[in-house]
């Protein structure tokens, strides 16, 4: 396999400088045990043939590739088609890798699969695939944003999940990755801490973009038998980076193509209220990894911001950061007011609702689209539904 940068990372979890295990001794001998029984079982038939019948009957996948005609009228320029993962049961990318780890930990034994969540999108997949697989699952997630997305929390209940709140600190995100962690090192013989992106020690960031990888050589495949051709510019959103590493990996050896990263600039990036990590970032540590980080002079992660609850997040996967260096993949920001404008217009223009995550890709590629002429063709991953930031969005504008 020499089409996907392999081998990304090293032994050590590296890609170039970035990623690693930043990590006490005894960790880092857990997380050893979960690359090697991923690497055992990784390629055998059973995993394999067990994990595509259940992206095929249980997530619907393939997801469909799909030309948004109006879209692209109403942009005048490139031709535009939507990689469907907001189809995908539960409406989103997670599930991919979701399923994997939740596979991956009943493999080994574990007894225990453990999280944090913020809004509650990577509790609902992960509590939907432990229900699936049968095994437990605790989420801890802050007491604000229980408040916040009671939907979700709902619905992990019912998954049979059990939700821990937390209410030290600000209860929210990151007091919630603490709070887990914390229960994590009771028993990490028996728990598996399942990380919702391509983000902490190896070898996380590198299993997940596996899970993820079925994006971008589904998006390849199709886009080759509708249009005999590669796209021109591929583009996704990035917060921890799962989804867009997930399409990106399938295309980084294919020169002709040009990969747009779109990270959100919030209130604006001369504003301390965005997120954009790789934009704006320098090199840090950051949840057990190096990558580019949104820091004080302290190394201190700063407080970051954006419209969408999914893509605040002051670090960054570690690959993305490579990628970044070696310049193959354009990192770019839309600001939460670009994102509604895309949000309300794909919803006017296709009837679809994308979530405020994917809005900023789909925002980007709206201004790229405009600025290119109709020979060109333009791919976004439309990584989730908009149902859960419906009512949000109509309270914002007003509906
Ligand atoms: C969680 C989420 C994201 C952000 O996560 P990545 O790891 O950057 O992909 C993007 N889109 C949707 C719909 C999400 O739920």
């Amino acid at each position: 396999m020499s089409r996907d940068f392999a081998p990304m990372p090293n032994a050590e979890g590296f890609f170039g400088e970035y990623g690693g295990q930043i990590i006490p001794p005894e960790l880092k001998a857990i997380m050893d045990d979960i690359a090697r029984a991923y690497h055992e079982i990784k390629d055998t038939d059973a995993y394999q043939s067990e994990l595509r019948e259940l992206y095929r009957d249980y997530v619907g996948r393939p997801s469909a590739l799909y030309f948004a005609r109006r879209l692209t009228e109403h942009c005048g320029g490139a031709r535009i088609y939507l990689k469907r993962e907001d189809l995908n049961h539960t409406g989103a990318h997670k599930i991919n890798h979701c399923l994997g780890e939740a596979l991956l930990a009943k493999h080994m034994g574990k007894t225990k699969v453990l999280a944090e969540t913020g809004a509650g999108q990577h509790g609902v997949a992960l509590a939907t695939a432990c229900s699936l697989v049968g095994i437990e699952c605790e989420i801890h997630m802050g007491q604000v944003d229980i408040e916040k997305e009671h939907p979700n929390v709902t619905k992990m209940k019912i998954l049979g999940c059990k939700v821990v709140p937390v209410t030290r600190g600000t209860a929210t995100l990151k007091d919630a990755v603490d709070s887990a962690f914390e229960e994590y090192l009771k028993d990490p013989q028996n728990f598996f801490y399942a990380i919702g992106s391509v983000v902490g020690p190896h070898p996380f960031p590198m299993m997940v973009r596996d899970f993820q990888r079925i994006i971008g050589d589904e998006a390849r495949a199709q886009f080759l038998e509708k249009t005999g051709a590669l796209p021109d510019h591929i583009l996704a959103c990035v917060g921890g980076g799962s989804n867009a590493i997930g399409l990106f990996s399938a295309f980084l050896d294919d020169d002709s193509v040009n990969i747009y990263g779109v990270e959100p600039a919030g209130k604006g990036l001369d504003t301390p209220d965005h997120s954009a990590t790789l934009t704006r970032g320098t090199p840090g540590a950051i949840h057990g990894f190096k990558c580019y980080l949104l820091q004080d002079a302290e190394g201190e992660p700063l407080p970051v911001h954006s419209i969408a609850s999914g893509l605040d997040y002051p670090g960054v996967g570690p690959q993305h950061c490579y990628l970044k260096d070696i310049e193959r993949v354009n990192y770019v920001s839309v600001t939460d007011q670009e994102c509604l404008d895309a949000f309300m217009t794909l919803s006017r223009r296709e009837g679809i609702i994308p979530a405020l995550e994917s809005s900023h890709a789909v925002a980007y590629a709206m201004k790229l689209a405009a600025e290119r002429s109709p020979d060109e063709t333009l791919l976004i991953n439309l990584s989730g539904r908009g149902d859960k930031d419906a009512d949000y969005v109509a309270e914002k504008l007003g509906l």
